[in-house]
């Protein structure tokens, strides 16, 4: 399954005040529409590529729900990081057979994660805070980075209510680190939103969500969480509460203060 986009995706992504002025634009108009507008809008206010980032999570499902089923011209990546649950393997296999559309994959770069693990152990990034962001840095950043290289926008699947960092940042604005558009199209929406979604639409969802997983990312670094948990308690649960629940692919900082 190939992912085709129109050719004028493929042009050069415009300059920075160019993709600032417009997100301040979808930032206004987001409030008032849905999931498929804001991101059909989005699409047709920006004139570069627009990559969706997808880990299957609740969230990124119904994102993914509203990108295929309307065929928005929206590019679907996600990073297999070599530790994910077999239960995320299933929920991309469903994905992709739900909607006829292949979602690339990205894997680490190999002579580096080799080094790494032989350096450190396989289980290696519980030895500190830093070996767990070096850990992250190769299995998902470094792949992100390739993912958003040459692009104008990124779709996340952020939710205001998720963490203090995440109620933090806007609809859309300029991530000066990856210079681009960042898009957070579900900010504004609560969890119960999200699933009501994505039964109404029956979304396939990864079923660890069923067994108190909030959040899910790799297994050895993800647990179930508690109903009074917050919602990422359930990441690097080992580390304190203010080394920050976050791998290094969203950090805080994203807002229309930083569009430069
Ligand atoms: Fe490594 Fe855990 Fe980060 Fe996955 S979540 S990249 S296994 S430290």
């Amino acid at each position: 399954m190939n992912q085709l986009l129109p050719q004028h995706r493929l042009q050069n992504r415009p300059d920075l005040h160019s993709l600032a002025a417009i997100g301040l634009r979808l930032a206004e108009a987001f409030p008032h529409l849905d999931l498929g507008e804001r991101l059909a809008v989005a699409c047709e206010a920006i004139p570069g590529r627009i990559v969706f980032t997808t880990s299957f999570g609740l969230e990124d499902q119904a994102i993914a729900h509203a990108i295929l089923s309307r065929d928005i011209a929206i590019e679907l990546v996600t990073f297999d990081t070599g530790r994910l649950f077999p239960e995320t393997h299933e929920v991309w296999e469903a994905t992709e057979a739900r909607y006829g559309r292949g979602i690339r994959a990205l894997l680490p770069e190999r002579h580096a994660l080799e080094a790494w693990v032989a350096r450190h152990g396989i289980n290696g990034f519980r030895a500190s805070v830093e070996t767990r962001q070096a850990c992250c840095a190769l299995r998902k950043v470094e792949p992100l980075m390739r993912a958003l290289n040459g692009a104008a926008a990124w779709v996340t699947g952020i939710r205001a209510e998720q963490s203090p960092e995440r109620a933090m940042m806007p609809f859309a604005a300029v991530d000066s680190e990856h210079r681009l558009l960042k898009l957070n199209p579900l900010l504004d929406w609560t969890r119960d939103r999200v699933w009501k979604f994505v039964r109404e639409h029956a979304v396939p969802y990864n079923a660890l969500h069923d067994r108190g997983f909030l959040s899910i990312g790799c297994a050895p670094c993800t647990r179930a969480v508690a109903p009074d948990e917050p919602e990422r308690a359930g990441r690097w649960w080992w580390e304190q509460p203010e080394q920050q629940k976050e791998c290094g692919l969203h950090r805080p900082g994203d807002s229309p203060a930083h569009q430069k």
